[in-house]
């Protein structure tokens, strides 16, 4: 016998309450936090969607070697730990831990970049960009063209456009100190990249004797839909596809609050001793020593443990499969999403939804809080108000306007997610009472996080 029901591939041990909310209270709340989501008590939110990042639920084998763990300051046994298994997950040579992904952005970029340098990605995480910007170089992405339409299906919508590589190498090549690629593109949509664009872009950078770096946040994620999409990689485990994809690279950034399946922690992974060097000498400026990098020994060892535990394959066809159970209801109720659903979020098309809601009035904004108001879930506007605004103070469109709704690893169950598809079905079917918002006070830069908004009359 077959069975199609894919479960969650663990059972729970430890649980922990969730505060139902009245309509009213949330109605007070969101004006007390100037109709900014960001500025709610999470306490206040039922189903908390804002972001994958840190949010996760940790295994009983992660706590349990938390409580072993060696918090020496110098060679501490949990680094040892930490660092074979990243070596044989990844092969890179010198392995430095960081709080988090930015402070292992910050740390590569500050000891390699210099300006007016050019940085190519797919497309560059908001961290990774202002990490580069900060020191006066360009972020530039070439993701391919598929990549930027939220209704256009492709397996590999993360994929970078090699021809346009060719030519900034051609062209600009001088200017090039390392080419990146993020797995899978967050910033994309969470879309995969496939090993046969990893090996183009290996031959670019071979021939170009450029550096190859990965940003690895989900290299799991993208592994998986490696396995399930590209020709000739069914047959292989998750774990040996991610091995190819960091044997194709020179280095990684890794944030571990996501495929690390921890609460905080990352890394800077690299195979060029004389860059190494320079590294670790900031990260002792500002992070810690090298076998801590600002996180204690138990982080380490939460770090270590989760990442053999997000390879394995019950854990990714879960996980994987949850998020496009979300998008699979959606769009059989005609709610616009970005497609094919992505690894560790659905992006709501609020542009597309709320045509009567033009991009300056915000539709994100008026579709997360009706989220919120309605049924307590908290997702996140990714649009006109967080791209929006240019360097000159004036504004316009966003790219696009979405708001995405991003899935804690291991949190939620499938009820939860069933009631988030009949929330966001429900409040898109109410969605000619929606109203913009206009902004009342706003930072110069990161404006989405502390803005505060009033709603149109
Ligand atoms: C989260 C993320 C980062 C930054 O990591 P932090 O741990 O949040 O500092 C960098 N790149 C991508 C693709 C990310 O998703």
């Amino acid at each position: 016998m077959e069975f199609h029901t894919i479960i969650e591939p663990f059972r729970i041990k430890s649980v922990e309450s969730v505060k139902f909310t009245r309509r009213e209270d949330r109605v007070t709340a969101l004006r007390a936090a100037g109709y900014n989501v960001f500025r709610l008590h999470a306490e206040d939110v039922l189903i908390d969607l804002l972001t994958d990042s840190g949010t996760g639920a940790m295994s009983a084998a992660q706590w349990s070697a938390i409580m072993q763990a060696d918090e020496s300051y110098a060679g501490s046994r949990s680094f040892y730990r930490f660092e074979s298994v990243v070596k044989d997950l990844t092969g890179f040579a010198h392995v430095i831990p960081t709080h988090q992904g930015r402070a292992a952005e910050r740390i590569l970029f500050h000891t390699v970049l210099k300006p007016g340098q050019v940085v190519p990605n797919n497309n560059h995480f908001d961290t990774t960009r202002a990490n580069i910007e900060v020191e006066a170089a360009e972020a530039l992405d070439l993701v391919i063209h598929q990549g930027t339409v939220p209704h256009v299906i492709h397996p590999f919508k993360g994929d970078i456009d090699l021809a346009a590589l060719e030519r900034l190498l051609d062209d600009r090549g001088d200017l090039v100190p390392l080419v990146m690629v993020t797995v899978t593109n967050n910033s994309g949509g969470g879309q995969p990249v496939s090993l046969e664009n990893l090996r183009g872009v290996r031959r670019l950078c071979d021939r170009h004797r450029k550096p190859f770096f990965l940003d690895a946040c989900r290299f799991a994620e993208n592994a998986w839909f490696i396995k399930l999409r590209e020709p000739g990689q069914a047959g292989r485990t998750p774990k040996a596809i991610a091995q190819e994809m960091f044997s194709l690279a020179d280095g990684c950034t890794m944030s571990a609050k996501k495929d690390g399946l921890a609460n905080i922690g990352g890394f800077l992974a690299m195979n060029d001793p004389a860059w190494a060097e320079a590294a670790r000498n900031l990260l002792i400026l500002t992070e810690g020593f090298p076998t801590y990098g600002g996180l204690a020994g138990y982080d380490l060892e939460a770090v270590a443990r989760g990442l053999e535990e997000v390879v394995e394959e019950d854990y990714l066809r879960y996980r994987i499969r949850s998020t496009e159970y979300l998008g699979e209801k959606l769009i059989a109720a005609d709610v616009p999403i970005i497609r094919p659903p992505g690894g560790h979020a659905i992006y709501l098309d609020a542009r597309a939804l709320l045509p009567h809601v033009p991009p300056l009035a915000y539709p994100g904004i008026a579709l997360a809080n009706q989220l919120y108001v309605e049924a307590g879930i908290r997702g996140v506007e990714i649009g006109t108000v967080m791209f929006g605004m240019r360097p000159d103070g004036t504004e316009r469109p966003g790219p696009m306007d979405l708001v995405r709704l991003a899935i804690p690893r291991r949190v939620y169950t499938q009820s939860h997610i069933d009631y988030v598809a009949e929330a966001v079905i429900a409040v898109a079917s109410a969605r000619a009472g929606l109203r913009g918002y206009r902004i009342v006070s706003a930072p110069k830069t990161l404006r989405h996080f502390t803005a505060m908004f009033e709603p149109m009359a």
